[in-house]
């Protein structure tokens, strides 16, 4: 990660890190946040708002770092603030965010930003988010974290969704917000997500769509 804060000499960047739950994803944006504000570099940050609120509230990491940042209800918002004038623009959560922040954020890398964006790069079930996908795909640099499963001590990878104590179903929805619901990393081996479609279910799925 040590060639990130070198003189770009205004060449653009796109640096996504990603990983599950618990994985310090928010602890390493601020880290990195910290250091270009250590380096006189203007810094901006922007998080998704979950419930239709507007306004500035913070990125938080659990231990206990923190960084303004302004709220946005969809990826277009960014471009209400003065993006221009900074070095830096952050943002946080991005699994949450529309499409259209991949148009937005290769935009202004090509403007000689330096992007750095921070997510869950798979939902409950597995599965990629996809405006993360994408963003994997074009960044110069990614850093996936992983954290400890909390069942066997392996690298976890996942995040194992719990309702009431018991493995989410796959057919639960994604967000669900303000529930009795609960979040744990695990590993491969020990993530669990109950009615998953088999492979040979998928692929008949998938004959089905050909077809029509
Ligand atoms: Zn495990």
């Amino acid at each position: 990660m040590g060639f990130l804060e070198f003189n770009r000499d205004g060449m653009g960047i796109l640096e996504v890190i990603c990983g599950p739950m618990f994985s310090g994803k928010t602890e390493e944006l601020i880290r990195r946040i910290r250091r270009a504000l250590i380096a006189n570099q203007k810094v901006i940050a922007f998080k998704p708002s979950l419930d239709n609120r507007y306004s500035v509230d913070h990125i938080k990491s659990h231990n206990g770092k923190s960084f303004k940042a302004y709220v946005i209800k969809s990826s277009r918002d960014i471009l209400d603030h003065p993006w221009m004038d900074y070095h830096v623009i952050a943002i946080d959560e991005a699994q949450f965010l529309d499409d259209d922040l991949i148009h937005i954020v290769q935009h202004m890398v090509d403007n000689g930003k330096r992007v750095i964006v921070s997510g869950l790069d798979k939902d409950f079930r597995g599965e990629p988010f996809k405006v993360m996908g994408e963003l994997l795909a074009i960044a110069d640099v990614v850093d996936k974290l992983y954290a400890i499963c909390v069942k066997c001590g392996n690298p976890a990878t996942m995040s194992q969704r719990l309702i009431q104590g018991e493995p989410a179903h796959y057919n639960s929805p994604v967000i669900m917000v303000g529930s009795s619901e609960l979040y744990e990393p695990r590993c491969r081996k020990c993530h669990k997500v109950p009615g998953k479609p088999s492979l040979e279910e998928v692929l008949a799925n998938r004959r089905v769509k050909e077809i029509v």
